[in-house]
């Protein structure tokens, strides 16, 4: 007898509101594949700030934690995943030169082994095939999404072992570890192109101007996941963290339509695998499906 166990995906993200600009339209594909997507957010976000002018209020200031927990679980709805904090506070992001210290007890500060235990114990409970996070550097230098990159990897090989993190529940050996790959030079500059070529102005001039072409990491994808129906379900998901997103800024200044006709995927580098799974790809989940469905 043959029985199918079915596909999960875990994405690590440090703040809410991160999981709706990094791969939130694949996860709404593999979502309406019947696909299993749970979100863990490493840190409640506590020090973000109102990123939003129409929201920049004290009454949103006093209550900015709690808010942040209301707006994470309208998008989650809005995504159709799962999604659980992991309970560590927020590191903001430190600013000045030189740049203070950061705030005790914060995530960034936690000994990699400890800050772990909570990744390691959802991996060994959820189960899931693939899981995403962000690259060495962090996508962007926030110590939170550098710690979230450090704690997934640690946890990635540290699951299956049943050895370490004794207690935390039975082994899980993830398949397949992805980073986030979605803002790259060429993309940036495609998107740049086409709006030009459309007669408006574009919003990425001056990123593209204080490109540094060494920092790119393009070269690195592997795998390039189509989504662009999805692109509408992303950007609503990420309206509904209202009060860290300005919704006449940037993020929404290219059409849909030319995101779609332009660059229809989400892209990320394949960094660990147990599989085989040769590169290029077009699914997270190649070489695992096979895997999977017969046990
Ligand atoms: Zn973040």
């Amino acid at each position: 007898m043959t029985e199918a166990d079915p596909l999960r995906l875990l994405a690590v993200h440090a703040h809410p509101d991160d999981e709706s600009s990094k791969g939130a339209a694949t996860m709404a594909k593999y979502v309406a594949e019947g696909v299993r997507v749970m979100v863990a957010t490493c840190t409640g976000g506590e020090r973000g700030s109102v990123l939003n002018p129409a929201l920049d209020r004290p009454d949103v200031w006093e209550r900015l934690p709690q808010i942040r927990v209301e707006e994470m679980a309208r998008a989650r709805e809005i995504l159709g995943v799962e999604q659980e904090f992991l309970g560590f506070v927020d590191s903001g992001l430190p600013e000045g030169d030189p740049l203070p210290p950061l705030p005790e007890g914060c995530f960034a500060l936690v000994p990699l082994e400890e800050a772990a235990a909570p990744l390691v114990e959802l991996i060994r409970r959820f189960r899931p095939q693939v899981i995403t996070t962000y690259d060495e550097r962090g996508g962007y230098p926030h110590p939170d999404h550098i710690k979230t990159h450090e704690i997934s990897v640690h946890a990635f090989e540290a699951a299956g072992d049943p050895d370490r993190y004794p207690g935390l529940g039975e082994p899980w050996q993830p398949s397949k570890l992805y980073y986030h790959m979605g803002f790259t030079l060429p993309r940036t500059r495609a998107l740049h192109e086409a709006i030009l070529a459309s007669g408006h102005e574009s919003p990425y001039a001056e990123w593209l101007e204080n490109w540094d072409p060494d920092r790119d990491l393009s070269h690195r994808v592997t795998t390039r996941v189509h989504c662009a129906e999805y692109f509408a379900v992303r950007d609503a998901a990420l309206i509904a963290h209202a009060t860290q997103i300005d919704p006449t800024g940037r993020w929404f200044a290219c059409p849909l339509e030319v995101q779609q006709r332009v660059w229809p995927t989400e892209d990320y580098e394949l960094a660990r695998s147990v599989v085989d799974s040769p590169v290029p790809e077009d699914d997270l989940f190649a070489g695992v499906r096979s895997e999977v469905t017969v046990r």
